[in-house]
């Protein structure tokens, strides 16, 4: 029985292949037809390469349809898609392609001059170029080759895809997923973000993430192609463009900023809303106060779920039932159907309900490894085959899971363990504080001091002595941070995700 991901995606085309699968930014239309073709053809070219089985085909060019189809075709051809963010220099890519060693590189014509030079290096057998205006040798290429293309039969456990992790605590490894991992999530998600109860092709789903990640291209495509719906496809976001476009749309996911950012944007309300059957957040934190402005402004209740490169989704608020009920906010809901998902203490003991600890999981949807790391996997699976995500966390009496924070962000003064977010929420919650973020320093006496990096709002000032003297009387004194820094914003990388090490490089020494 054949496995290929792409094989369980085309199930859900619609039958009739003439329909609009992909509608641009730019006013173009692209059928499921067109989708099949353009694949087809680029899994000739692939094909015509004759590489070995597992070879990789690593991907870092500008959002544009004609890049999804690269990784589709790159699925149909049994090869391994690996795609890098658009913003690596010189430096991250040599890392990248020296760790990955693809046998394909496809980049775009202003970064050919440096990046063939270092494909070659390491030993890449082609380097195309593909642009955001169809142009470009790769599909110069693939043009004349056949849009008909016999997807090739994998089994569950064939590599489809190595995901670079973002690479916010430390170095990115490459997540090795297989077609397994990721048929098994696009299912689950498909289901219970209620895609497959809708008529098909009645869906439409607002793509503005970068498809260099988990959440653009598995968890959006996937769930918009095996639902045989339609996707608007902007290179990215942009409030005010994706205020325009909402009105045709009924699903829409985005990193918490992307929330922020709609949230600042005046002409943001009802109307814009009113096909929506769905806001999805995820990446990183959605603040509780984003998801009650945006309530209140929308309508909407937005649905917060969790997952990572390593295991795509694991848990998330309920689709379905009285969305103002079991969409908790603060929480990343329930574990997905399927995933196994534990939280236990420093010795590995399971946490009684909302005891903090690691969170571990185990699932169809967890990864085969990192890329040529075989210690470093080993040591992020317990004995019982549970994967240890990084993430510390805790389940409630309901069984709502909550993200605390990263282990390694853990902070650990005087010998006492202080959770950043716990501050940060205290810190958040006072006057002129817009937000904040609390890292961990080298202290002599207490191994680590609690420092804290406030956002002031607009217009405001706060004064630092003024917020720890408020913070003394809320929490424990080895909490309470030790200086706190003014800062205009907070470091975030493309995912909204607050870059801690970065913040400890910047303050570290400063104490
Ligand atoms: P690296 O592993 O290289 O340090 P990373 O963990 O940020 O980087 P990703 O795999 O892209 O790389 O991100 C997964 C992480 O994102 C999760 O482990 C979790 O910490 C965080 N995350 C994802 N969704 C949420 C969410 N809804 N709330 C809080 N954190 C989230
Ligand atoms: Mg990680």
């Amino acid at each position: 029985q054949d496995a290929n991901l792409y094989a369980l995606l085309a199930t859900g085309f619609p039958a009739d292949r003439s329909g609009c699968c992909i509608e641009t930014h730019d006013g173009l239309y692209y059928s499921w037809d067109d989708l099949e073709q353009a694949t087809g053809k680029l899994a000739n070219l692939l094909a015509g390469l004759k590489l070995p089985a597992g070879s990789r085909v690593a991907v870092q060019v500008e959002k544009s349809p004609e890049a999804l189809f690269l990784y589709l075709a790159t699925l149909r051809a049994g090869l391994v898609y690996l795609p890098l963010n658009t913003a690596y220099r010189a430096a991250e890519m040599d890392y990248f392609i020296d760790n990955a060693r693809p046998a394909v590189v496809v980049c775009t014509a202003a970064n050919l001059s440096w990046v063939a030079p270092l494909a070659e290096q390491h030993g890449t057998r082609k380097v195309y170029t593909l642009e955001t205006d169809r142009t470009g040798t790769l599909l110069e290429q693939a043009a004349a080759l056949p849009g008909r293309y016999r997807t090739v039969a994998r089994k569950p456990g064939d590599l489809a895809a190595i995901l670079y992790t973002s690479g916010t605590t430390g170095r990115s490894k490459g997540a090795m997923l297989t077609h397994g991992n990721l048929a098994s999530n696009a299912q689950v998600l498909h289901k219970y973000w209620g895609w497959s109860r809708q008529k098909r092709g009645s869906d439409v789903l607002l793509h503005t993430l970068p498809i260099f990640h988990v959440h653009g291209l598995f968890v959006a495509s996937h769930c918009a192609l095996l639902s045989g719906s339609k996707m608007i496809w902007l290179p990215k976001f942009e409030a005010g463009e994706v205020v325009r476009r909402l009105p045709q749309a009924t699903v829409f996911m985005g990193v918490p900023t992307y929330y922020v950012r709609l949230l600042a944007d005046p002409d943001f309300d009802r109307a814009a809303c009113r096909r929506m059957r769905l806001f999805i957040s995820g990446s990183a934190p959605l603040l509780t106060e984003t998801f009650q402005n945006f309530r209140a402004r929308s309508g909407h209740t937005i649905l917060e779920r969790y997952g990572m490169s390593e295991t795509v989704m694991l848990t998330s608020n309920p689709y379905f039932g009285k969305a103002a009920e079991v969409r908790h906010a603060g929480t990343v809901g329930l574990p997905l159907p399927g995933v196994r998902l534990r939280v236990v203490d420093d010795a590995g003991q399971p946490c009684g309900a909302d005891g903090i600890g690691h969170i571990q999981v185990q699932g169809p949807n967890v990864f085969a490894g990192y890329w040529q790391m075989p210690e470093k996997t080993r040591e992020e699976f317990t004995d019982d085959g549970y994967f240890r995500t990084g993430d510390i966390g805790k389940i409630d009496g309901q069984g709502y899971v909550s993200i605390i924070g990263r282990s390694k962000d853990l902070i650990i003064s005087g010998g006492y363990n202080v959770y950043p977010k716990e501050i940060e929420s205290f810190l958040d919650e006072m006057p002129g504080v817009d937000e904040s973020a609390v890292i961990g320093v080298p202290h002599p006496d207490f191994g680590e001091a609690v420092v804290a990096v406030v956002v002031p709002r607009p217009g405001a000032a706060p004064e630092a002595q003024e917020l720890i003297r408020q913070l003394k009387d809320k929490i424990a004194n080895f909490k309470v941070p030790k200086q706190i820094h003014f800062a205009p914003e907070l470091p975030r990388n493309t995912m909204g995700k607050v870059q801690k090490n970065v913040l400890r490089k910047q303050y570290g020494a400063a104490s």
